[in-house]
């Protein structure tokens, strides 16, 4: 089978709006992601952090 990879969804800290998603290595997913991404809804770059589900 393929390997396994979860989705995780990447959201603006200001507006809450989900603009990107990615995909983390389990190695990874201990760490939270946070990133400087442009946000459509607030029209700037600001940070980016991935959701809890
Ligand atoms: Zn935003």
């Amino acid at each position: 089978m393929a390997k396994k990879k979860k989705p995780t969804k990447i959201k603006c800290v200001e507006c809450g709006n989900i603009n990107y998603h990615t995909y983390k290595s389990n190695k990874m997913k201990e760490e939270k992601l946070e990133m400087k991404k442009f946000c459509k809804v607030c029209k700037k770059h600001t940070l980016h952090k991935e959701t809890k589900k």
